[in-house]
């Protein structure tokens, strides 16, 4: 039996828990882990914005570099009320590890603002992106740090970011951001990268277990960019898609939803509350439903000691970042659930930005099945030689997943003399 205890809720704190356990298995000597414990550089940035009604609010947000051992920091930029410094740091730790676990030569960053883009207008968004662009463009470009879309930004407001780091050149810089609008620089399939990537390895999970995707019951917590286009591929792939939450409420079928009709419903209301024909029930009882796939979604701790123990998925895909806590891990692991970890789960986002890059840095456009093909190959490789790990070493996805990322950071950093 595992003890349940009020566990701690600080990503950072929890995203180290996981890097202890992984340099454990490495045995790794605490000076190479203090190298990469901490990030390298953590910029806090108060921007003060003009809001439509003529008074000036400021905000707090930050840019973070974790480690840069393997490329230029890469990572996107959250605008939400929970962002704190922890928080970022904890997700661009969760970088480093994700651009080495597929092997794409990044280091690890993030961003975000503390602010509720839901009460401020089109215009106050475009004023605080195009200000804290301005306080993080010492610090960022197209070989140092490049930002792209998470939680509440999206492709306009990458445009603007780009636009703003543009103006201080004299040029346009397209490879300063990722996730652009195409028309901008941006590269087919981006938008759906994310769960494309999710899908490949929810594929290969259900290969590897011996489960029929076909007809597998589906759950998806958090319908936004990762979740939805997730959806979307398992429902094109004819699993059923029978439950899928937002901030604002849950759409729940036993028979399936229609999800091209629920993404369009979304996209109408703002919500998948409501969505005709679907019953309303809980986030509780949304996390608890019976079903194969399991996909968090939304943000870090939705499953933590509290609510783990209710789980009944055989297979959980981390599309979010951070979604599990450890004690949920240690749950979910007794309970002989199929983690698939998040840095390697939803790594097909910045593997598709890594494309954007590198279109752009070339002047180049892929076609759709060119990006598609590289992004499945990049997701297939990446899984087996995690899963190749976990049989080997004996131990979860999630570690033999921080294992191979973190050797190769290593690796990286005793090429370059970093240690003695
Ligand atoms: P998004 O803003 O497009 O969507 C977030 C969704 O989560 C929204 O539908 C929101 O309503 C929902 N949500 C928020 N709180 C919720 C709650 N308590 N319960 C249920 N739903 C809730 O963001 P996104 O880009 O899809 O990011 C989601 C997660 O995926 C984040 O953890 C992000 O870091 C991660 N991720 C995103 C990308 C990407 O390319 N977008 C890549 C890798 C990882």
């Amino acid at each position: 039996m595992i003890a349940i205890q009020a566990e701690s809720t600080n990503p950072y704190q929890l995203a180290m828990q996981n890097f202890e356990k992984a340099a454990d298995v490495l045995e790794l000597k605490e000076d190479a882990r203090a190298m990469i414990r901490s990030p390298e550089r953590v910029l806090m940035v108060h921007v003060p914005v003009r809001m439509d009604d003529g008074h000036i609010e400021c905000y707090e947000g930050y840019r973070v570099q974790h480690s840069t051992a393997r490329g230029p920091a890469k990572g996107g930029i959250r605008y939400h009320p929970g962002v704190t410094v922890d928080e970022v740091k904890a997700l661009a730790t969760w970088m480093t590890w994700k651009c080495a676990v597929v092997n794409i030569p990044y280091g690890g960053g993030k961003g975000g603002v503390r602010c509720n883009p839901k009460q401020m207008s089109i215009h106050e968004i475009e004023r605080l992106t195009r200000r804290y662009t301005s306080a993080i463009l010492p610090i960022i470009g197209p070989d140092v740090d490049i930002p792209a879309p998470d939680v509440y930004t999206n492709s306009q407001i990458m445009a603007w970011i780009m636009d703003t780091y543009s103006m201080t050149c004299g040029h346009m810089v397209p490879s300063v951001v990722t996730g652009k609008p195409l028309c901008l620089g941006g590269s087919l399939g981006r938008n759906e990268a994310t769960g494309h990537g999710v899908f490949v390895t929810v594929a290969c999970a259900c290969q590897h277990l011996k489960l029929r995707l076909k007809s597998a019951k589906v759950v998806v917590q958090g319908f936004g960019n990762a979740g939805s286009f997730s959806a979307h591929l398992l429902d094109g792939a004819q699993a059923d898609v029978i439950a899928v939450s937002d901030s604002r409420g849950c759409a729940y079928d036993p028979d399936g939803l229609h999800i091209p009709k629920l993404m369009l419903y979304k996209e109408r209301t703002g919500s998948v509350k409501g969505f005709p024909g679907s019953e309303s029930i809980t986030p509780e009882e949304l996390l608890a439903l019976d079903c194969d796939i399991l996909i968090p979604a939304a943000l870090e701790n939705a499953i933590d000691g509290r609510n783990a123990g209710a789980v009944r998925a055989k297979i959980v895909a981390e599309a979010a970042n951070g979604p599990l806590t450890p004690e949920a891990d240690a749950i979910l692991d007794e309970k002989g659930v199929f983690v698939i970890p998040d840095i390697l789960c939803n790594a097909g986002g910045v593997t598709v930005s890594y494309f954007e890059w590198v279109q752009n840095e070339q002047h180049m456009t892929w076609d759709l099945a060119e990006v598609n093909s590289r992004l499945e190959k990049v997701m297939n490789r990446s899984f087996q030689e995690v899963l190749d790990l976990h049989q080997e070493r004996k131990v979860s996805m999630r570690t033999a997943a921080n294992v191979l990322a973190i050797s190769r950071v290593v690796e990286s950093n005793n090429f370059r003399g970093l240690y003695p």
